[in-house]
C-alpha cells in the first residue's frame, strides 16, 4: 500500500495518479492525552489504519494526485537518523573536494567508524512544501537517499532480523550546508529533510538494497546510483543505530547518498526518483525571512 499526507493533513491511498481520501481511517487511531507519545501514532498503529483504509477505499473520495500539496508521509517521527558517507563513490567525491569536508577528518571515514548521526525533527517536510535556502549565501546541496520507517521498537537488533522493523520506504532528501560546523547543524535548517512522496509498506519492496535511485535539478541528471552500492544496506544500518538506542515506530533513517551531490538554488526544480516507490518533485525557494533580513541589513549598511 502507498500512503500519503496530503493538503491540510488528509491521509490518502495512491492508486496510480490518483488518490483514494480514507483520512477517515486515522479515527481508529487512540485519543492522546499529555504527555503524548514520542514515537508516531499513524506507524505505531499502521496494521489497524491499512485495515480501515482499505474498508473505506472503494467509497472514499478519488483526487488527481497532481492538484495535492504532499507532505511528509510521517507527522511526528521521534527522530531522523542518518548515514554520512554511505557510498563508496560519494565518499571518494567528498576525499576529493576540500569543499566537501571543511570540518573535521569525520567526514573523510568510513561509516563504520563515523557511524550514524541525527537531524533535528523540525527539519523534515514534505516534497509539496518545497526546500527554503536558510542560508542563501553559503552552499547548500542536495543529497538524495533512499529512506525508511521503522515499524515497531527496535533495540539492539542483529542485521538478520532487521528488515522485519520496517514499515515502509520513502524518497529522502538530506538538503546539507557545507562549512565547518556538526552535521547535525548544518542539516537541520527547516525544510532540510524532505520524505515523500508516499509511503510504501515494506511488503512491496521485497529487497531495499537492489533499487535504482536518480536525481534531477531542472532536467539534468545529477545523482544515479543503485542501493547495492550503499556500504551499509538497510538490516545492518538498523543493527547499528539499535545497538546504541532504541528505534520507535515512525522514526525515519536517511541512508546516506551516493555520489554527484552538487548545489541548489532559489528557482531550481529537483525531481528525486526511487524504483519501487515513485518520483517526487521538490521545488527550491530562499527563505522569505532569509531573504528579507539580507535586504535589511543592505539598507543598514547603506544608510
Ligand atoms: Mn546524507
Amino acid at each position: 500500500m502507498r500512503f500519503c499526507r496530503f493538503n491540510d493533513n488528509r491521509l490518502g491511498l495512491v492508486e496510480g495518479s490518483s488518490v483514494r481520501d480514507v483520512t477517515a481511517a486515522l479515527d481508529v487511531l487512540p485519543a492522546a492525552r499529555y504527555p503524548y507519545p514520542t514515537h508516531d501514532v499513524f506507524i505505531a498503529h499502521l496494521d489497524e489504519v491499512a485495515a480501515r483504509a482499505k474498508a473505506l477505499a472503494a467509497s472514499g473520495p478519488l483526487l488527481a494526485l497532481d492538484g495535492l500539496k504532499l507532505l511528509s508521509p510521517v507527522a511526528n517521527p521521534g527522530k531522523l537518523v542518518a548515514a554520512p558517507v554511505n557510498y563508496e563513490k560519494h565518499l571518494a567525491e567528498v576525499k576529493s573536494d576540500a569543499s566537501l569536508h571543511q570540518n573535521t577528518a569525520s567526514h573523510t571515514m568510513t561509516i563504520h567508524k563515523a557511524g550514524v548521526f541525527l537531524k533535528a525533527t523540525s527539519s523534515l517536510a514534505g516534497p509539496g512544501e518545497g526546500v527554503a535556502l536558510r542560508v542563501p549565501d553559503r552552499r547548500t546541496d542536495h543529497e538524495v537517499e533512499l529512506a525508511f520507517v521503522i515499524g515497531r521498537t527496535a533495540s539492539r537488533v542483529p542485521r538478520t532480523e532487521a528488515l522485519r522493523y520496517v514499515a515502509g520506504y520513502a524518497i529522502g532528501l538530506d538538503i546539507s550546508i557545507r562549512g565547518t560546523e556538526d552535521k547535525s547543524f548544518r542539516k537541520s535548517a527547516d525544510t532540510y529533510s524532505v520524505l515523500g512522496p508516499w509511503l510504501v509498506t515494506a511488503d512491496e519492496i521485497a529487497d531495499p538494497g537492489v533499487l535504482d535511485l536518480e536525481l534531477r535539478v531542472n532536467g539534468e541528471q545529477r545523482q544515479y546510483a543503485n542501493t547495492s552500492e550503499m556500504t551499509l544496506g538497510v538490516a545492518a544500518l538498523i543493527e547499528m543505530a539499535s545497538s546504541f538506542y532504541t528505534l520507535y515506530p515512525g522514526d525515519v533513517v536517511f541512508t546516506g547518498t551516493p555520489a554527484g551531490v552538487s548545489p541548489i538554488d532559489p528557482g531550481d526544480e529537483i525531481v528525486a526518483t526511487i524504483q519501487g516507490i515513485g518520483s517526487m518533485r521538490v521545488a527550491v525557494r530562499a527563505d522569505a525571512a532569509a531573504t528579507a533580513g539580507a535586504a535589511g541589513g543592505a539598507a543598514a549598511a547603506r544608510g
